[in-house]
């Protein structure tokens, strides 16, 4: 889907140069500066938008609401009346749908329903609680103000007024903004083509029997699943073996995909093929973050058009960086901008242990303790093997690069994981 091939790219690779590893914003942001926004785009239904990205702002072609209706079940009445006489003649009803909206005359009532069409010169809605109703007619001592429960024209929305800015993802408010106008389609960026494959020996499909030495594949189906979550479709290109012909074979699929993942291989052993596999089919950007979990971290782009990322072979260093990095390259392709997400401060259950050098994700348990205080619990052990505590954490807490753990009680940082669009 790249429109352009960015030749900027020459100027950010660092093949066979030595690398210092790079902080997450700048890892981060030596992709994205490289990602062309597609200008592929596509008319979808508003059933079939919910998390699409809108390529156009979208404009009102209405009042919302359309024409003045009632917020409550009682009468609409002329406020003038109450001074008067507190007697009032009910003339007509005017439901959601079958509206009635005669002028009144003097005494005169309509009654009401929520949402239903009120008449032009009725002014104040008397509730049904407070009136005393006697067939045609009711009394009320209610004290009621003018336009009290009377919902204007345009007061959600008004005519031509901007609904949903370019570059949005759509919520499902969005989509009920757009479907209260009666609009039926929304035209949104393409999706970006992505493949994930999986490398190692030692890997095998649930489909098979273990043997010796052998464990499953799961970081394929957890990254499509991140993804999946994200909006993001994939197509499964299945397990390659520890060598550098069949992960070059892989890399010849750029040709297919706007986006190439695998996991596995990007550490320094004699396994670990992926780095000098893009070296030779593209340009490698960096291959070190000072992060864990996550260290080894391959990015470039390869020669036939496709960004590549190799992610870590352990379960929760390849989701990690998958969050980090590769969700912000597919969404920056089809328009998102980047946002970090929101951090909160929570009181340290326990002492954290972590050594200087690098930014640790670590996986905790947040809640209100019993004064209401936010409170986070580690999940215990933060081996990057450890998947578990990505299942019982709910946050990241988040511990920078050269700070050397957390004392108990000390606040740090978390970030939710409700607050990343893949988990
Ligand atoms: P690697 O980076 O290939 O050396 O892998 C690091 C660790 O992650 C090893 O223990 C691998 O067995 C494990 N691993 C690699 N790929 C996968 C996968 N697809 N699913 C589960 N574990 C994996
Ligand atoms: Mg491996």
């Amino acid at each position: 889907m790249p429109d352009n091939n960015n030749k900027d790219s020459n100027n950010n690779t660092c093949a066979d140069q030595p690398q210092a590893a790079l902080t997450i914003d700048e890892a981060r942001n030596a992709i994205l500066r490289l990602i062309p926004v597609t200008t592929k785009t596509e008319t979808v239904s508003l059933a079939n938008a919910i998390g699409r990205i809108t390529a156009t702002d979208c404009h009102a072609v209405r009042n919302i609401p359309p024409f003045r209706n009632s917020a409550m079940d009682g009468y609409a009445i002329r406020e003038q009346d109450l001074k008067t006489d507190r007697r009032f003649k009910i003339i007509a009803t005017s439901l959601a749908g079958h509206p009635h909206t005669n002028h009144l005359s003097e005494g005169e009532a309509v009654r009401v329903t929520t949402g239903a069409a009120i008449p032009d010169n009725a002014d104040a809605i008397v509730i049904q609680e407070l009136v005393n109703k006697d067939a045609d007619t009711f009394t009320t001592n209610a004290v009621v103000k003018t336009n009290q429960y009377i919902r204007n024209p345009g007061d959600d929305i008004a005519d031509k007024q901007q609904l949903i800015s370019a570059n949005s993802a759509l919520k499902a408010a969005d989509i009920g903004l757009l479907a209260a106008q009666g609009i039926e389609q929304v035209e949104v960026f393409a999706k970006a083509r992505v493949g994930v494959f999986s490398t190692g020996d030692e890997l095998c499909d649930s489909q098979q029997t273990l043997k010796s030495g052998q464990i499953y594949d799961s970081n394929r189906i957890t990254i499509q699943s991140l993804l999946k979550k994200a909006g993001v479709d994939t197509v499964d290109l299945g397990i390659c073996r520890d060598n550098r012909s069949d992960l070059q074979r892989m890399m010849e699929l750029g040709t297919e995909f706007d986006f190439l993942l695998s996991s596995g291989g990007v550490s320094v052993g004699e396994a670990d093929h992926v780095k000098d596999a893009l070296e030779n089919s593209g340009e490698l950007l960096f291959w070190k973050v000072a992060m864990k979990p996550g260290k080894p971290l391959v990015s470039g782009k390869l020669h036939n058009g496709a960004f590549y990322f190799g992610l870590p072979g352990n379960p929760v260093s390849s989701m990690v960086t998958c969050i980090q990095f590769v969700i912000p390259a597919i969404q920056a392709m089809s328009g998102v901008k980047f946002q970090t997400p929101i951090s909160l401060q929570a009181k340290s259950l326990s002492e954290l242990k972590k050594e200087p050098g690098r930014f640790e994700f670590q996986r905790g348990k947040v809640y209100n303790d019993e004064n209401g205080e936010l409170t986070v619990s580690t999940t215990g052990l933060q081996d990057s093997h450890v998947l578990s505590s990505m299942t019982q954490a709910n946050c990241f807490i988040c511990l920078d690069q050269f700070v050397s753990g957390a004392k108990q009680g000390e606040q740090v940082s978390i970030i939710l994981f409700d607050s990343y669009p893949a988990l």
